[in-house]
């Protein structure tokens, strides 16, 4: 028992290497291909797919997709690890979030996670309590959920839940009281972010002039990792992970 105990909290404090469970969601539904408009890249959709990384795989735990069309049945099993401000996080990128954190020190900027890891419940009370807000200012009911719905998942819709996912803040904005904002992605931090997280294997989530791919509205904040080689041909091309999952289901169903 006492070496279980030990070994346990091995898993809890260090990465490890495990396989997330993707039982929990069903068949992928991806977006129609006509969607797929790769805003930086001068490839055709067909050049784009004999481009793709030889790894690129629907079956990659990392790649994972959450999102309006792709929920989650229940929270995912996983082993954690936290952040400096104390949220929990997938441990498997253990490594791979503290070498972003560490660069991103080393050209000057800081960062605050202000949300990581969330469990199915824990984002209904978000939304709930978002979409109160506005209840409590006087809007209606429908105009309370639209705009809560605008920025907030619903529960079983935030790619949070796969510990993937991280909401940052440098502090170059947060030394002025700023919280989650558009404007943010003017500033030389979420610059920093948006340029050089995929190096990490972390991209922008939420692009600007992508909302009706990805469901939601442009978030300089938010950034998911997907692995190296991934998230580097995403940055390069301009592309969001539903773009790049089609891509992929291109090459897969394409005949030979
Ligand atoms: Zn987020």
């Amino acid at each position: 028992m006492k070496f279980k105990t030990k070994w346990r909290y091995f898993l809890m404090t260090v990465v490890v290497l495990i396989t997330l469970p993707v039982k929990n969601i069903g068949a992928i539904e991806l977006i129609d291909t006509e969607l797929i408009e790769p805003f930086k890249s001068d490839l055709t959709v067909e050049e784009l797919v004999e481009a793709l990384p030889e790894d690129a795989s629907l079956d990659d735990p990392a790649l994972m997709l959450i999102n309006r069309e792709n929920r989650l049945e229940a929270d995912l099993d996983m082993e954690f690890a936290w952040t400096g401000t104390g949220h929990a996080y997938n441990a498997n990128i253990f490594e791979e979030f503290n070498a972003l954190i560490t660069a991103a020190e080393q050209a000057g900027y800081y960062f605050e996670t202000v949300s990581a890891h969330r469990t199915i419940a824990y984002q209904a009370m978000n939304f709930d309590s978002r979409y109160n807000m506005y209840i409590a200012d006087g809007y209606s009911d429908a105009d309370a959920f639209y705009m809560t719905d605008m920025f907030i998942a619903p529960a079983d819709a935030t790619e949070h839940s796969t510990g993937l996912a991280f909401d940052l803040l440098g502090t170059d904005w947060q030394e002025y009281g700023r919280d989650l904002h558009q404007a943010y992605g003017q500033y030389g931090s979420a610059i920093w972010l948006a340029e050089n997280g995929h190096d990490y294997g972390f991209i922008l989530r939420y692009l600007e002039g992508k909302a009706h791919i990805t469901g939601y509205e442009y978030e300089p904040w938010h950034i998911r990792y997907v692995g190296k080689d991934h998230a580097s041909f995403m940055y390069e091309h301009g592309l969001t992970l539903e773009e790049y999952l089609a891509l992929i289901n291109l090459r897969d169903t394409a005949e030979v």
